[in-house]
């Protein structure tokens, strides 16, 4: 092994270890929350150090990278994986992005839904999906705003191509990962509204990043998505 591959199942391993333990600090069971490795700008060799240490699941931002990483991947190993779609999805690259993809954290408009299920059905495909809400109202971010999504909320559950598994959220940028709990506790608490005002089961909360996945979980996170972490600095 290469010092720069060693040091990828080190840092790995470390962010499981503290995954599991930030569940059990806020009284959850240790496998409460799952690790998706953000792997977007690295290379299939670096994903394959990742796959070698047992871990499968990657989260990609863009539908194109995805196009040449997965069999890339595939090359080098035939291991089973589970690709995670972490970035917008435009509706011009749905069909692409479904065969590639079984998990979309980025759903954040009926339009979007709406192609999303048509399509899936074509392809004989049923994605799990994330439904993405813009808390703090950012111009820049996408996402739902949550009186579009009370609204939306029947209707997208209404679709029979895709199995809505929760919320996901990006917090706005912050200093320390204490200024992110705020937006994860509101992300919970919308959920926890949404699931009694509308009847339907919002199990699955996307959220916490390298900064401030701990926070994240003690706050009820199921999935926390962390790159950087385990890569190191990504270069643009
Ligand atoms: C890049 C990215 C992450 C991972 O960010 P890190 O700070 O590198 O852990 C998580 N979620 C989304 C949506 C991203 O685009």
């Amino acid at each position: 092994m290469t010092d720069r591959s060693s040091a990828i199942s080190r840092n790995l391993n470390e962010i499981l270890q503290r995954v599991r333990d930030a569940s059990l600090k806020s009284g959850r069971d240790e496998t409460a929350c799952e690790l998706l490795v953000v792997s977007k700008t690295w290379p299939a060799e670096s994903l394959a150090e990742v796959a070698a240490a047992g871990h499968l699941s990657f989260g990609e931002n863009k539908v194109q990278e995805a196009e040449w990483k997965v069999p890339a991947l595939q090359k080098i190993t035939t291991q089973n994986f589970q690709w995670h779609l972490i970035g917008h999805l435009q509706r011009n690259k749905v069909r692409k992005a479904l065969p590639l993809f079984g998990t979309i954290h980025s759903i954040d408009s009926l339009k979007l839904a709406r192609s999303i299920s048509k399509t899936a059905c074509e392809l004989k495909l049923k994605p799990d999906i994330y439904l993405q809400v813009d808390l703090a109202g950012e111009i820049t971010k996408n996402g739902y705003a949550p009186e579009e999504l009370r609204r939306d909320l029947d209707e997208l559950f209404l679709f029979e191509g895709f199995h809505i598994k929760g919320l996901m959220c990006i917090p706005p940028a912050a200093k320390s990962p204490e200024d992110a709990r705020p937006w994860f506790v509101r992300l919970r608490e919308l959920r926890d509204e949404l699931e009694v005002s509308a009847g339907v089961s919002l199990p699955g909360l996307s959220m916490g990043m390298s900064g401030d996945f701990e926070v994240a979980i003690e706050e009820g996170a199921t999935i926390v998505r962390v790159g950087s972490s385990i890569f190191g600095s990504r270069n643009y």
